[in-house]
This record gives structure tokens, sequence and C-alpha cells, in this order.
């Protein structure tokens, strides 16, 4: 096998995940379609899980990477927890089996009724991002009668250095809460009947590969916990977020997940706390592939059109971003290439999956995979132009089963009556 990523490769001139040859996939199933590989979702937990395992750890998978149930299965049996950031995501990760005391739910703009569902389902701790969230969920567990464990999200304002609109800790962010306010919010809580202080929380952004940027976080918000205990503040969860980074293109180096856990551990082993991790990307991302085919070769002039059944519906990302997607050919081609534009069926320029790209000489018809689309792949696809969104396949071995139905015409009003 001419290995691309974990479990992908090329055999005998065919794409594979595991034993299973991806166009045996796109002929079952159509396109576009998300394919997700089991073994290589172990992989990459694993990866990330063992270079904690000097120091009491939960690695909570962030469900808004991926948030297919029997995505989310796979990661519990491996022993992961869920970070959450919507009831929705939490109704998802109870569904799958996660342990509730696994559970951690942020987000800027929580309701009422979503802390109500969080704290009746015992979720281990509320990630609270501001002072009116702290009042809201003191209301909610008075009205339980029953005290709401919680961490406040800090922002150690650090500098990730990656894309803008996934750089969270910085001081300009909406994310968090500055360290002054923080400590008030903590000695009010000490005071209440109703809160529950357990731990502290930050998360700094995304595609992080610099891992410095964690360490300097991480001591900044260590010296916080210091403070916090001085006033008797318990702190036993220390939530260093999620956000590192993977290669998208697989010429590149991926960062190891020990290096994260070489600027982590010893801080956290130094405080005595229970460390709490929230990789999502970097779980899910090079465990999956959008498969897609092409469906015409158009020419004009000095440049070259792959339209594909594939739009910025269904992977949202070099549209929203800019992101880049490494794209080959599901059946091996000749080593000539062209260099070509890669769109979608969207009424949007903007609707390009890929720019000026080098590429195989394709035709009409033949399939090829989007790489690196596990996370916020089909999390972020849409209905827009009025397309059903498209299936989900896990592969295990030689076996694949569809996990999500492709959408029909019917459910695209299914409520619009
Ligand atoms: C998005 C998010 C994550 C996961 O980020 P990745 O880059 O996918 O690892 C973790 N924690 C919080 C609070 C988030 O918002």
């Amino acid at each position: 096998m001419r290995k691309i990523y974990p479990e992908l490769g090329y055999r005998n001139g065919e794409l594979y995940f595991e034993n299973v040859p991806l166009r045996k996939i796109a002929e079952n199933t159509g396109t576009p379609v998300y394919v997700y590989s089991r073994g290589a979702l172990e992989y990459w937990f694993n990866e990330f899980d063992s270079a904690f395992s000097d120091i009491p750890h939960t690695t909570c998978f962030a469900v808004k990477s991926n948030s297919n149930v029997h995505v989310l299965k796979v990661l519990k049996e491996l022993g992961a927890g869920a970070d959450t950031v919507s009831v929705g995501e939490i109704f998802r990760a109870l569904t799958a089996g996660i342990d509730p005391k696994k559970i951690v739910f942020a987000g800027v703009g929580k309701r009422e009724d979503e802390l109500l569902f969080a704290l009746e389902k015992g979720i281990l701790m509320v990630n609270v991002e501001s002072e009116g969230e702290l009042r809201t969920l003191e209301r909610v567990a008075e009205k339980l009668r029953r005290r709401a464990p919680f961490a406040i999200r800090v922002n150690p304002d650090v500098n990730p250095k990656t894309h803008p609109y996934i750089s969270t800790g910085l001081k300009e962010a909406k994310f968090g809460i500055t360290f002054e306010k923080a400590f008030e919010l903590y000695r009010y809580a000490k005071e209440s009947r109703w809160l529950e202080p357990v731990g502290i929380h930050f998360h700094i952004g995304s595609q992080i590969t610099d891992t410095a940027v964690f360490g300097e976080a991480a001591k900044k918000v260590a010296d916080f916990v210091k403070e916090l205990r001085s006033i008797g503040a318990e702190i036993e969860f220390f939530d260093v977020g999620g956000g590192l980074g993977i290669n998208y293109k697989p010429e590149e180096e991926v960062v190891p997940a020990e290096k994260l856990s070489e600027e982590i551990t010893p801080v956290v082993k130094k405080l005595g706390c229970h460390l709490i991790l929230e990789p999502g990307r970097r779980i899910s991302g090079n465990a999956g592939v959008l498969i897609t085919k092409v469906l015409y070769v158009k020419k004009r002039e000095n440049k070259v059109f792959y339209v594909v059944d594939a739009g910025m519906n269904d992977i949202a990302r070099p549209a929203l971003y800019g992101a880049y997607h490494h794209i080959v050919s599901l059946t091996e081609r000749e080593s000539e290439t062209v260099v070509a534009d890669v769109v979608g069926p969207i009424c949007e320029t903007g609707d390009v999956i890929a720019k000026e790209r080098e590429l195989p000489i394709l035709r009409e018809g033949d399939y090829i995979a989007v790489l690196s689309a596990g996370a916020y792949g089909f999390t972020m696809a849409s209905n827009y132009n009025s397309r059903p969104r498209p299936a989900e396949v896990l592969v295990e071995g030689e076996n694949f089963r569809v996990i999500r139905q492709r959408e029909t015409l019917s459910d695209l009003i299914a409520r619009e009556f």
C-alpha cells in the first residue's frame, strides 16, 4: 500500500480506507458521500490519548467536529468523553452512551433551558463564559435544588498564530473572561449555595501547530489556579481545550501529540489537577474523506474547471476560511497533470473546493476524494440551494456501513407542513 494517511492509501492503483476500495462505496451509496475509518479514528485517538498516560486525564472529543452518533460510539469505546457546545451535542453524546461525568459544556450563549438540561443529566461541568451566564446557572441550579459544577473559561490572551476566524484566546475575541473578572466570580461562587467551582477552562483556537503557545497559556492559567487556591476555591479539573492541528498536506509532518503533552503535563502535574483535553479536528480530521464525482470538465482558454457533485453546502471550509483540502483521484492516474479549479454546483462564485491546483487528468464520471474531511465537514453541511445533505459511511476492516442515510427530497420539506 502506498500510504497517504493512517489507514488511507493506494493498493493496486485503487484508493483504500483499511481494506475497502473507496470506489466500491461511491458506486454503492452514490456521491457525494463522507467516509470515515474506524481504524483511523482509533489511530488518532490513541496517538493523542496515550501522550497523556502519565497523568490522570479525560480526553473529551469535541463533538462539533464530527457529531455522528456512530463515530461517537467508536470513540466512547476507546474511553473518550465529550466536549459539547449545545444541548443537541449533549443529546448526541448521551445517545452514544458517553458517561455524563465525562461531558463538558462550553459556548458563549447558553440558554437557560440548555443549562437545565445539562444539570439534569449530571454532566461533569459547565464551562461558563460570562458573569450573566454564571447568574443564570445559579438560578437554574436553585430551581433544580442541585449544585451546579462549573469551570470558568478564562481568556489567557495568547496568540495561537492560526486563522483569525479560529483564534479564540486573544483578548479581542468574544470568548472567555479575564483573570480579574474570573477571580471575582470564583469568590462569589464560593459563597453561593448552588454554585460549585470544580475546574478552570481555556481554549485558545484551532489548527494550532506551534505547541509552545499551549505551554504559555497553561502556565498563565496555572498561576491563576494558585491564586484561587489561596482563597479556598478547590480547582480539581484543569481543562486545556482543543486546537491541536493536523497536516492538511500529506507530505507535511504532523506535530506529535507528545509535543503538546510536554508543554502541558508538567504544569498540570505540579498542580495535582485532573487534566481535561478537548481535541476535535485532531481525532476526526484525517479519519475521514469526502468522495465526489466529476460531472463535467469545462475548458475555457487556458483554464480547466472540474465541476463536481459536492458543493460548499456539503463542504464549507474552503469557501468559509479559504481552507486547503488535498484532493486525490480514487483511481491512480498517469503522472501527467493539469492545473484546474475544482468547483461545486452552487450558484456562488465562492463555491470552490480547490483553486488552481495541480491535479491528475480526469474525465467526466471519475471520482475524487477530498481529504482531511472528517472534521468540520458533514457537521458544517447545509441544505443551501435545496440540496439534500450527503450520506455518511463507516469503514471497519473489510466492511462498510451507512451510518447516516443520504437525505431525500421529502426530507427537504418535511418541516414545512
Ligand atoms: C471547537 C472547540 C474545540 C475543538 O477544537 P479543535 O480545533 O477541533 O480541536 C474544543 N473546545 C472548545 C471549547 C471549542 O469551541
